[in-house]
């Protein structure tokens, strides 16, 4: 897919801060970081999002993340991090080629997780039964 933004990046035709790279994977600075040290870990072969992934290529991301994230936030001098794959529009994904965050966290640096409301134990059985349905 030539007009990827992320194959661009990997085919270095788009220049990026990398930080590493294997047969599988690539994993670069963000150019709007959340904090110092926001890296995308993205898969080598073009996918949009999780659902569409190889399940080797998700593997090899999620060693990717546990390699590079301790490393990550010790240069950053962070002691914590989100990890974060945001999949399909509604979910806030803007470039069309799986990624994950990952954002070294600081104490008081005032970004905000969402936030839950609480559910009657009934409705939240009738939800369980409807995804186990699925399954
Ligand atoms: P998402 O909203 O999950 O699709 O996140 C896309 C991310 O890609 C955003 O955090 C952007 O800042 C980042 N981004 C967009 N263009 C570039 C680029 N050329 N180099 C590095 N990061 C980028
Ligand atoms: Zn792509």
């Amino acid at each position: 897919m030539n007009d990827c933004l992320f194959c661009q990046i990997i085919k270095g035709e788009i220049s990026s801060q990398i930080i590493y790279e294997d047969e599988l994977t690539y994993a670069f600075l963000d150019i709007t970081p959340v904090n110092s040290g926001h890296t995308l870990v993205v898969p080598k072969k073009h996918s949009v999002n999780i659902l569409d992934t190889e399940e080797k290529d998700i593997c090899a991301l999620a060693s990717v993340v546990k390699k590079i994230a301790p490393k990550i936030i010790k240069a950053v001098g962070a002691a914590a991090f989100n990890l974060a794959v945001n999949n399909g529009s509604d979910a806030g994904q803007v470039v069309p080629h799986l990624h994950f965050h990952i954002m070294p966290r600081f104490p008081d640096d005032r970004h905000k997780l969402w936030s839950g409301v609480s559910m009657r134990s009934d409705e939240l059985a009738k939800v369980a039964e409807k995804i186990r349905k699925e399954l």
